[in-house]
């Protein structure tokens, strides 16, 4: 160890104190905010529409949360339940969904057009969630049209993948190892997780609630962690509190107005 003279520790020691006390101290952690389904719950906006990006880029959250579908003939589509008026999304094609109108007036937006207006926004991540099929064979197809099209796009840095389909996750760590994939079901520990190559965990807040320590267990193997969907500000105090990386809320404004305060972790 190199041993350092005294005078220099006490020179180190005064000058943090004075950053501290002129309130430049930086904060040891900062938790992020992700808007579910984009910032849709405000004037003009809608679940996953292009607005709902638009808002949740100039509020300044990390990112923006959405869902996306895979049409019968191969066409990811943005939204997300897996009908639209009653008609199964991954046995019909994209034709019979080209004209839906969203509850604000938008057009259904398609992945290419939801990344293009993302990479306006370099600094929003976008939070793609592979929704689940009825069959691995639809998932991994869906896997493979997503991923093609967010490296044709350029949009491979700002994308960051989640789903409920632990094959879906899978899919996506032997395609890219180093894409951010994190998994959404909460039945699997943060050691399988790491074991199979996926990068983050991200549970509903009743389980983090219930097992806070599994954020401990996560961090020490080096996976992100996230939970959704946190809408109430006593849980985002909690989640903030025990040092989460990302929360995953419907009331975007509220958590930005809380994560501002650093934490220790
Ligand atoms: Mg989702």
């Amino acid at each position: 160890m190199i041993k350092r003279p005294i005078y220099i520790t006490a020179l180190i020691v005064t000058l943090g104190f004075f950053l501290c006390a002129n309130g430049q101290e930086t904060p040891l952690y900062q938790t992020q905010v992700i808007a579910h389904r984009g910032y849709w719950d405000t004037e003009g906006s809608a679940q996953n529409s292009i607005a709902s990006l638009r808002n949740a880029a100039r509020i300044g959250c990390y990112g923006t949360e959405f869902d996306v579908h895979l049409t019968s003939d191969g066409v990811a589509i943005v939204t997300h339940d897996d009908k639209i008026g009653g008609r199964v999304i991954c046995k019909n094609p994209y034709s019979v969904f080209e004209g839906h109108k969203l509850s604000n007036g938008e057009t259904l937006p398609t992945l290419k057009q939801y990344l293009e207006e993302g990479s306006n926004y370099p600094d929003l991540k976008l939070i793609l969630e592979i929704k689940s099929a009825t069959t691995a064979k639809h998932e991994t197809r869906s896997v493979e049209v997503i991923m093609d099209l967010v490296e044709q796009t350029g949009m491979r840095s700002q994308v960051e993948y989640i789903a409920f389909s632990y094959h879906v996750c899978k899919e996506l760590v032997a395609r890219d190892p180093s894409a951010s994939v994190a998994y959404l079901n909460g039945d699997k520990t943060p050691q399988e997780l790491s074991r199979d190559g996926i990068s983050g965990l991200d549970y509903n807040i009743r389980l983090i609630k219930k097992s806070p320590g599994i954020l401990t267990d996560a961090r020490e193997l080096g996976l992100t962690t996230n939970s959704w969907t946190v809408n109430s500000e006593d849980d985002m105090r909690f989640v903030i509190r025990h040092g989460i990386d990302y929360i995953t809320t419907d009331k975007p404004e509220l958590a930005l107005s809380l994560v501002t305060e650093p934490t220790d972790r």
